[in-house]
């Protein structure tokens, strides 16, 4: 950039009406009487959803490009197009009760920064692309962040393809049948950074009074089956110095996870959300106790701190009452850590904007983490009514979408600038 150029780019801001009538003409389709939307992956409305957007970006001039597993890339084009782009997106499809701004909030942020270019003029040095993920949401179609994965080669498409919903219809099938399986190979795709605008699904930012989260990273979780074995007997005649009562045992173990949690903030989080107790009857010391625990942290070396924590801690408790209790792994997803860049852009863009802002950790998984694999990433989070989405109710301000577009075009612009 010469100084000619400068202030001009630094005073240019998106307009933030287009962007939310946008966002309100696309949560049309599959509108709920709720206020809400579901839309879910690869049905009917996701086509017609993708339609609109698609339209959209071909009206601002933009080329598009599908790849076999139903991601669009919709690219307007720099000074050198041998550059990688600087690439923004998110989802369109949402879950069965779900909100306006999930998801369609960061494709439709990326639309808007294009149309801000065009209005304005403004050559970028790198191509710019905004993209949007097939079944991010995970709701019809397991595993989650399908079509990003996918990309980022953290499962086959082949698996991607082969997962069937409720009724046995396969993920193959219905995106030939709604017209989205493109020619692209799903990674063959370049990306020079990636950055991704979000409604920051909890409560802190909204807590704090804040504008702006800058998104330092997504936590890492560890998913665990966890059973209590003990001897089911008659409440009545068993003494209890003589019982195995599983339950009694889970509960000192399940208070243990939030204790634990707890020890490790400020981003430790431990939760028991699933408990199954065998047999399951008034008058019954309960037998065998099956439990889930959920645990999170901002980074690996932590959750795994945790886990250590929580595994001596069970060791210790069968030891002392003879119940023995076994712990088992099903599922890992790493720390996310992005790039200090994008994330130093992200900040950068909020504080000369002007708008509040706080670092802010992402509880939930977004694309973004399949794209830190892959290119330097970061995430801009904008608070939502009372922390809530997946949920009809989910609310968003428009000044605050407004603002979080004004954070992604000037971070873009960083990055597509002087690449
Ligand atoms: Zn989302």
């Amino acid at each position: 950039m010469d100084m000619k150029t400068k202030p001009a780019i630094s005073a240019v801001r998106v307009n933030g009406e287009r962007l939310w009538a946008s966002l309100m003409e696309l949560a049309q389709i599959g509108a709920t009487e709720k206020g809400g939307v579901c839309r879910l992956a690869l049905t009917e409305l996701d086509k017609q959803g993708r339609d609109l957007v698609i339209g959209w970006a071909k009206q601002a001039g933009m080329t598009v490009t599908v790849d076999k597993i139903g991601n669009a890339f919709m690219r307007r084009a720099g000074r050198n197009n041998a550059l990688a782009p600087v690439m923004t997106g998110s989802h369109i499809d949402t879950q069965p009760t779900g909100g306006k701004f999930d998801g369609n909030y960061g494709v439709l942020a990326g639309i808007e920064v294009v149309r801000t270019l065009n209005d304005h003029g403004i050559e970028t040095e790198a191509p710019i692309e905004v993209a949007f993920w097939t079944n991010e949401e995970g709701s019809r179609f397991v595993p989650v962040m399908m079509g990003s994965g996918v990309f980022a080669k953290a499962f086959t498409l082949e698996h991607a393809y082969a997962a069937t919903d409720t009724e046995g219809k396969s993920v193959k099938e219905e995106l030939a049948r709604i017209g989205y399986i493109g020619p692209e190979e799903p990674g063959d795709h370049a990306i020079g950074s990636y950055f991704e605008t979000h409604i920051e699904q909890g409560p802190v930012l909204e807590d704090h009074d804040k504008t702006i989260g800058v998104v330092t990273g997504v936590l890492g979780i560890k998913w665990y089956d966890c059973t209590v074995t003990g001897m089911e007997a008659h409440a009545g005649p068993t003494p209890m110095a003589l019982r195995k009562d599983a339950l009694q045992v889970a509960t000192v173990l399940m208070q243990e996870v939030v204790a634990t949690a707890l020890r490790y903030g400020p981003h430790g989080r431990g939760t028991v959300g699933m408990v199954q107790v065998h047999p399951n009857s008034r008058n019954v010391i309960p037998g065998r106790v099956k439990f889930s625990i959920d645990m999170r942290n901002s980074t690996d070396a932590l959750v795994d701190a945790m886990d250590a924590d929580i595994r001596k801690f069970a060791a210790d408790l069968s030891a002392k009452t003879g119940l023995p209790i076994q712990i088992e792994l099903v599922s890992h997803y790493p720390a996310a850590p992005f790039h200090a860049d994008c994330v130093a852009a992200v900040a950068k863009a909020a504080e000369a904007l002007g708008y509040s802002n706080m670092p802010a950790v992402s509880g939930a998984g977004h694309d973004a983490v399949y794209m830190a694999r892959l290119a330097p990433a970061g995430m801009i989070f904008i608070p939502c009514k009372d922390g809530i989405s997946h949920n009809e109710i989910e609310d968003a301000k428009p000044e605050h979408i407004t603002a979080g577009c004004n954070v992604l075009l000037h971070a873009m612009l960083e990055r597509a600038m002087a690449p």
